[in-house]
């Protein structure tokens, strides 16, 4: 199968399974949303859910976050991984709002790039779920499975984006992106597993990967 067939099955298929994709993590504006996908790195988006409503009562926004103090929101955030670091970033960040952008986030990727903790994932989450701008963020389930189901050779996330971006039209790039999230969470167990039972790679996956998958389990 051509990969532009390919391409287009996956998409239809994900259609049929996730018509809908509610953003994953719990936001009331673009700014908390910044702070929510900052938050993710290292974590899951369930445990971001439960401590940003603490979170958000005291900083629902960059003004009044920048005034709390780094330790306070360390310990609000302590149950996420690298709550130190990502406390001093969301501080710090919050203070550049409100300095440089009067209180409001970055329209533009390299805007959002431009604050402590942002990298590209983080701003094209950004750039597409508050802003409606097509992007492609490349997560590990994503880039994972681009590889496995032979859209990608999968070097690098850099390469993965740009890829899948060929690919896939313009217009499904946001959604897509959920929908590939959704799927990996659902079907795709991290270890090694039997891809001729999935309901993707089982005709999706090269045959070479098949047999690696299946040979180091
Ligand atoms: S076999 Fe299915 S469950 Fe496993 S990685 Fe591929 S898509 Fe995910």
């Amino acid at each position: 199968m051509k990969r532009s067939e390919k391409a287009a099955k996956i998409l239809q298929m994900l259609e049929e399974f996730y018509p809908e994709t509610p953003p994953p993590l719990d936001h009331d504006n673009s700014f908390q949303l910044l702070i929510a996908v900052l938050m993710s790195a290292q974590t899951t988006d369930k445990k971001v859910n439960q401590v940003t409503p603490e979170l958000f009562r005291h900083g629902p926004d960059a003004t009044r976050m920048a005034t709390l103090e780094v330790s306070h929101i360390q310990e609000m955030i302590r149950e996420v991984g690298l709550a130190p670091t990502k406390a001093k970033n969301i501080s710090k960040l919050s203070k550049i709002l409100v300095e440089s952008y009067e209180g409001e986030i970055p329209d533009t990727f390299e805007g959002l790039e431009s604050l402590p903790g942002v990298g590209h994932k983080t701003a094209g989450v950004v750039m597409a779920q508050a802003f409606g701008v097509p992007a492609f963020p490349i997560d590990t389930h994503i880039h994972r499975l681009a590889a496995r189901w032979g859209l990608s050779n999968g070097t690098n996330v850099v390469k993965t984006e740009k890829d899948l971006k060929a690919i896939f039209p313009k217009e499904s790039w946001n959604k897509l992106h959920l929908q590939i999230i959704f799927f990996g969470r659902e079907y795709c167990p991290a270890r090694n597993h039997d891809l001729t039972q999935c309901p993707i790679c089982s005709w999706a996956a090269t045959k070479k990967r098949i047999k690696q998958e299946m040979g180091s389990r």
